[in-house]
């Protein structure tokens, strides 16, 4: 077969990318670019302990109803391609359907006072969720991240009833749509793992925090004291949600 030139195929291939990358750097935001580079180096050495991650979340920047960061988790994770089981009500869909982080409003028993937040998997650094998995699949990774092993997971769902925050849920039909970044089987559970994907790729930031258009959201390693997190953290009162069972949570809030 005739090719279009006599150059070596190796040569047109390597032409063909560059031409590509290219391409890519006139489609996207130089913001954006410059972010998908940095998270393309996926990581060499093993997870450790030398770092801890956790985030910050100032709850008087949190718009009332507002749901970006509710929206950038769906999307990250490919949850916002699930479908509605055919014949299911959308009430049963609503209280059933994976949820990752969602809004919720706290009432402090003492002032009496409501605060809207967001709530997700609060990374604790004593997961009751851990403690409760018979299979192991349930786990605190060196870099206090908690996620589920997707092999090993049962489904038994103790996880579930052991988390005070609700963080956590059930895959109940067959996944159709996935991303590859975030695979996710029916029978599973599943809950924030603080874009894990992104943390094994070089990434610094999470999809919650870049939605968030208040700046509400700052996450990084609570281990540095120059980190953005620790920084916050020194500047402002931070409170624990249930510090009261001393789990002694990863994600900590301003302004409750
Ligand atoms: Fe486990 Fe819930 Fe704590 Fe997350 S918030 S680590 S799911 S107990
Ligand atoms: Fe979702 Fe990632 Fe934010 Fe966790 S850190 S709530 S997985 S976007």
């Amino acid at each position: 077969m005739s090719q279009p030139t006599d150059q070596p195929t190796d040569q047109r291939r390597r032409d063909f990318l560059a031409g590509a990358g290219a391409a890519a750097a006139t489609v996207v935001a130089p913001g954006v670019f410059l972010n998908s580079v940095a998270s393309a180096a996926p990581r060499d050495t093993a997870v450790t302990d030398d770092v801890r991650y956790g985030m910050l979340i100032d709850t008087a920047k949190c718009a009332d109803g507002c749901s970006d960061c509710v929206t950038a988790c769906e999307k990250e994770n490919g949850l916002d391609q699930l479908l509605k089981p055919e014949g299911a009500s959308d009430e049963i869909w609503d209280m059933q359907r994976p949820r990752w982080i969602r809004e919720v409003k706290l009432r402090n028993n003492l002032t009496g006072r409501v605060t809207s937040l967001p709530m997700m998997c609060q990374h604790c650094e004593h997961p009751p969720c851990v403690d409760v998995c018979p299979t192991g699949a349930s786990f605190r990774r060196a870099d206090g991240i908690v996620m589920v092993d997707r092999h090993t997971c049962i489904g038994c769902r103790y996880c579930m009833m052991a988390c005070p925050y609700n963080a956590r849920s059930f895959i109940h039909e067959n996944v159709r749509f996935k991303i590859t970044a975030a695979p996710r089987g029916k029978g599973c559970v599943e809950s924030c793992n603080l874009c894990v994907q992104r943390r094994d790729n070089g990434g610094t930031t999470t999809a919650c925090q870049d939605a968030c258009q208040q700046g509400a959201i700052v996450f990084g390693d609570l281990k540095d004291p120059n980190s953005a997190v620790s920084q916050a953290m020194a500047r402002y009162p931070t409170v624990q949600i249930r510090a009261d069972l001393k789990l002694n949570t990863g994600v900590r809030y301003t302004d409750v």
